[in-house]
């Protein structure tokens, strides 16, 4: 699985800043480091709306459409996924789970080859894309590119970095969490610590 930063919002710490500062008409005390002491304020009294401000986009390639499937639930979160309609999914590739037995990744290996066969034969009988894809696994890869906002990051990665969630999402929000973190070590910090704390 390939995680990519996009896009995001330049110096996205001063614009919290900036639109925090006009709630509280505050301007006067943006100094160095003011952003820092602020976010962290904010997200203690739970004054998170500043955070809608700040955006980043990432690409997601290699992954399970299991795990996508899981990720796109995420409801503010802007989503554009390769489709399986207009893209051919002959020689797909897929994850293997991992931690298989050298005789259960042998096994699994052949039953996504008899899939991929499966496919090849219902579109040699003449079966658009969009109809040969339901033989398809949840463990053909996609790819993804999604936006958010800071405050919906938060969010997600509050879910899917915990233990409790589903391991390829673990790994996938995870990753994400370091990278906006080396942006907005003040927005994210939090959450980072708090993994599996
Ligand atoms: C460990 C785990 C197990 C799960 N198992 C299942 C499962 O078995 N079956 C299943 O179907 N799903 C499952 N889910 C998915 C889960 O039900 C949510 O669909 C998913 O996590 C998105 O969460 P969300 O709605 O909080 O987030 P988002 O859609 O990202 O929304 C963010 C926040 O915005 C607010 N919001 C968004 N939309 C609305 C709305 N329409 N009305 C009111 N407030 C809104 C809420 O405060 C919400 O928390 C699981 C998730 C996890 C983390």
């Amino acid at each position: 699985m390939n995680i990519e930063l996009i896009a995001i919002t330049p110096d996205p710490e001063a614009v919290i800043e900036q639109a925090a500062r006009t709630c509280y008409q505050s301007q006067d005390r943006e100094a160095p480091g003011s952003a820092s002491e602020l976010i962290s304020k904010l997200l203690a009294m739970g004054h998170e709306t500043p955070l809608e401000h700040a955006y980043a986009t990432f690409r997601i390639s290699g992954c399970s459409r299991a795990m996508s499937h899981q990720l796109v639930r995420h409801r503010l979160m802007a989503v554009s996924q390769k489709s399986q309609r207009y893209v051919t999914e002959a020689d797909f590739d897929y994850v293997t789970p991992p931690g298989l037995s050298p005789e259960d990744r042998a096994d699994f290996e052949a039953d996504m080859a008899t899939i991929g066969r499966m496919y090849a034969a219902w579109k040699a009988r003449g079966w658009r894309n969009e109809d040969a894809r339901f033989v398809l696994p949840n463990a053909c890869t996609t790819e993804l590119v999604l936006s958010a906002n800071f405050r919906e990051f938060r969010h997600i990665f509050t879910m899917r970095c915990s233990r409790h969630a589903q391991w390829e999402i673990r790994d996938a929000c995870t990753r994400m969490l370091k990278q906006l973190h080396a942006h907005a070590p003040s927005v994210f910090g939090d959450v980072l610590a708090g993994l599996d704390a």
